[in-house]
């Protein structure tokens, strides 16, 4: 009998998500500057007759068990491109937030991919992987990668990015989630109310920050902190509002920077180093603005085996 294998695989910050206009896809063209943390799920492939899903951690009960789990995709999707029945248990050991903007589900579905992958023998290429996760989620395929990168596209586009350094960050969970398409929706809606057009010939296309990409490969995290953007950040405080004071609370407390992370709820916060971002996150955990505090560290290598 084959042993289980285990894939480990990291949470996402964008330190910048430029968001251009609406496509008539209903897509929008991204510049998406992903940096991987050192927040992990595990996804732990066991063979078995049918494909079954189980998760354990704080939030596995937001997680679905079916055919619409993102992991459960993914091993369907490399079964069939090979002409397998997909007989897999695929267990989950969730640590990133459910639905909190740090890409949580692409994590799994990478993570699925590359122990299924290893588990069934099917030896796909590192190209026909990041072709499944493209086609499975625009955030997917950074999550096999990991490290710093550019996404374009939907974001699935990917150049890996230079750092020069370690950036120190933390982590405020709210209670809930965020719905990533109800956040673009409320992006387009609040554009189309400022009176500037939500469509592509409206919104500037998106383009990276040279000056951020200049603080990152110098792992300066000042110069970092004064460029990060994320242009869902309105979206998601208007449908949360109740992040500005999660946000005020990391600021005050001495944070470089705050900001929504992703489509949120999740709010971010850069610290110029280890002990910085403790008092960052000692100040959140007294605040009673947010459910929990993590604090942690990237950039991060992507999706890899581990021994179970
Ligand atoms: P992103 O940052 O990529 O926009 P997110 O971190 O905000 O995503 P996820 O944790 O990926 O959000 O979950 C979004 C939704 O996807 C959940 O509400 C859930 O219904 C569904 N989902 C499907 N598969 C998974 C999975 N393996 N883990 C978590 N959620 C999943």
């Amino acid at each position: 009998m084959t042993r289980p294998v285990t894939a480990r695989v990291p949470a996402k910050v964008n330190v910048q998500l430029a968001v251009g206009g609406l496509r008539p896809d209903g897509f929008h063209d991204l510049a998406n500057v992903f940096l991987a943390v050192g927040l992990h799920d595990e996804v732990t492939a066991t063979a078995a007759d049918t494909l079954r899903i189980t998760v354990e951690g704080a939030d596995a009960g937001q997680v679905p068990l079916d055919h619409t789990n993102l992991a459960a995709r993914a091993a369907v999707a490399l079964a069939e491109r090979h002409g397998i029945t997909p007989g897999v248990h695929l267990h989950i050991a969730k640590d990133i937030p459910v639905a909190g903007g740090m890409a949580g589900g692409s994590a799994d579905a990478a993570g699925a991919l590359l122990a299924c992958d290893a588990l069934w023998g099917t030896k796909a290429t590192r190209d026909e992987l990041l072709d499944i996760c493209a086609d499975l989620g625009s955030d997917i395929p950074f999550s096999l990668v990991g490290g710093a990168a550019l996404g374009r596209g939907r974001g699935e586009l990917l150049t890996p990015l230079e750092t020069g350094g370690t950036f120190h960050w933390v982590f405020a969970v709210a209670d809930g989630g965020l719905s990533t398409p109800a956040v673009y929706r409320e992006c387009d809606r609040l554009r189309e109310a400022s009176g500037a057009g939500a469509g592509a010939a409206d919104v500037p296309d998106p383009e990276p920050s040279p000056a951020l990409l200049d603080a990152l490969r110098a792992g300066d995290a000042t110069a970092l902190a004064a460029a990060v953007s994320n242009d869902l950040q309105p979206a998601a405080l208007s449908l949360r509002p109740a992040l500005a004071a999660t946000l005020r609370a990391g600021a005050d407390a001495g944070a470089l920077a705050s900001l929504v992370s992703g489509s949120g709820p999740t709010c971010a916060f850069l610290a110029k180093d280890p002990e910085a971002a403790q008092a960052v996150a000692d100040a959140l955990a007294a605040s009673g603005t947010c459910r929990t505090v993590r604090t942690t560290s990237g950039p991060v290598p992507g999706a890899r085996l581990v021994d179970a």
